[in-house]
């Protein structure tokens, strides 16, 4: 190390290697690029960790969508591990019920009538939101929906519901999907989330998990970028002006500055809040709106032998364990022919149940879900390997009643500066983080070939 500063120049200089970062550096590959990632791999909250034929996601869990991100994996040819015909169930008073007819739900899940009554009352206001979410977002009927629901909480489905079940299972799945509580977030995303619970998971485009792990794309993006991607590489300031960016960072030699013509900022909010002092205020208070969800998540490689009852399940509800679901990975791997022995199990707690769990250590946070997932399925009592912890801050981010109102001022550059991450388009996923990737790229590429555009911008401050 020789404490002085190194220096670097690029065309475009790309911060953060989640998918949102690698998917705009992928774009950008034949321009003169560089990329820095703060951690010590490429992914972000991608992360799959990998067992023979199986895989566990311990971030992101499904790929669904459409965009820039179906086109990347089928672009480098990723079997995409479908769903189709695979189930949802909720486990209640020790019985599952398949959920994704809601009917059938409500029939046969151990629940006095009052429970019953509560949770019709929770189910139909979702169910009926649903169809004007699923219509183009620019519809006029579908925009007064989601103003509606854009401004009030997710709990408005628990008005007037004084079944306890019913609480609690509104809670879970909202700790499940989003990672926060029903009362934290306004009401829209909560209602998508909860509509893909309650429906056909078949209808939900492109819904798949990928062979290999959702970290098969984002490994082969960072493969693709060679060293132009710089990990253990923490952006610390980013300043602008007219001409271009100058980024401060630091690595295993020290100090590191890159001047670069154009900036990508692809980090999380509140890194982007620490990391750009100069943001106008309009920026700051709009992702000073953004929250994120927070899990903590367990993933198990399992050892069976021969098909189990879980098989064609991908995602078992659990509101009354000490985790809010477990997801089976292994569903993406079962079909006709013979079924391999093993399996992959993750299991989530979210919202307040992770917040509280984040004070236990990872060995009792495995002992408590180890004994919960032995009582769901007692054939996997000594079938379980060891359980991989990982603890997230960081889910997806989420807006307060009202807090959304801001969101479109962070789809506008800063002069040289452009934003991408999950925050910025329709719904917070891996699809929209990549396509907001995609679109800040192309920006870039659009406003190089355009001379004298940098000049006219009306974003540049000062
Ligand atoms: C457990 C879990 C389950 C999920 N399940 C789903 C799901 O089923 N479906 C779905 O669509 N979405 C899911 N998500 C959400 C999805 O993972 C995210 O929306 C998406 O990955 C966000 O991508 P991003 O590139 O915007 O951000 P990130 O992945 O957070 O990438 C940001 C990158 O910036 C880096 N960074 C931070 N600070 C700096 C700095 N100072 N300098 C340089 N680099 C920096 C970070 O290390 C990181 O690599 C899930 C998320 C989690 C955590």
């Amino acid at each position: 190390m020789t404490g002085a500063t190194h220096e670097l120049e690029a065309e475009v200089v790309v911060v953060g290697a989640g998918i949102a970062g690698l998917m705009a550096a992928s774009t950008l590959s034949n321009r003169d690029v560089i990329v820095l990632e703060a951690a010590g791999r490429a992914g972000g909250r991608v992360e799959s960790v990998r067992q023979g034929d199986y895989w566990i996601n311990l971030g992101t869990q499904f790929t669904e969508g459409t965009g820039p991100l179906i086109e990347a994996l089928e672009r480098h040819q990723i079997t995409m591990g479908t769903l189709a015909g695979k189930k949802v169930a909720l486990s209640l008073h020790g019985k599952q019920v398949d959920t994704s007819n809601p009917f059938g739900l409500m029939v046969r899940s151990r629940m006095s009538f009052m429970d019953r009554v509560g949770l019709a009352a929770v189910g139909s206001r979702i169910l009926a939101a649903v169809p004007f979410l699923e219509l183009n977002p620019d519809n006029r009927l579908a925009k007064r929906i989601r103003a509606k629901l854009d401004a009030r909480s997710a709990s408005y489905v628990l008005r007037g519901v004084s079944s306890e079940v019913a609480r609690d299972m509104v809670r879970s799945w909202s700790g499940q999907w989003m990672g926060c509580e029903p009362e934290e977030t306004a009401a829209t995303q909560f209602v998508i989330s909860m509509g893909i619970l309650l429906t056909d998971p078949a209808k939900v485009p492109n819904f798949a998990l990928p062979e290999g792990g959702n970290q098969t794309l984002t490994d082969i993006l960072a493969a693709d970028l060679g060293d132009r991607l710089r990990l253990n590489s923490p952006a610390k300031s980013i300043e602008w002006t007219e001409d271009g960016v100058v980024v401060e960072y630091e690595d295993e030699n020290g100090p590191g500055r890159i001047r670069a013509r154009r900036a990508i900022v692809a980090v999380p909010s509140d890194v982007v809040v620490q990391i750009m002092p100069g943001l106008p205020p309009e920026y700051r208070a709009a992702f000073n709106d953004i929250h994120y969800g927070r899990y903590v998540v367990v993933g198990f490689f399992t050892h069976e032998d021969g098909p189990q009852r879980w098989d064609d399940y991908i995602a078992v509800s659990t509101p009354q364990l000490s985790f809010q679901a477990m997801f089976n990975h292994a569903a993406a791997l079962r079909g006709p022919g013979p079924r391999k022995p093993g399996g992959a199990l993750a299991c989530f707690a979210g919202g307040a149940v992770a917040d509280r769990l984040f004070e236990l250590s990872d060995s009792e946070i495995v002992s408590r879900f180890t004994a919960d997932l032995v009582e769901l399925y007692p054939e996997l009592e000594g079938k379980l390997g060891e359980g991989v912890v990982r603890r997230h801050r960081r889910v997806v981010p989420f807006w307060a009643p009202g807090g959304r109102d801001s969101l479109p001022t962070l789809r506008r550059n800063l002069g040289p500066v452009h934003l991408a991450g999950d925050y910025q388009l329709d719904m917070p996923s891996l699809a929209d983080a990549a396509a907001s990737g995609e679109r800040a790229a192309q920006q870039v590429l659009a406003s190089l070939s355009h001379s004298g555009a940098l000049a006219s911008d009306p974003t540049i401050p000062g």
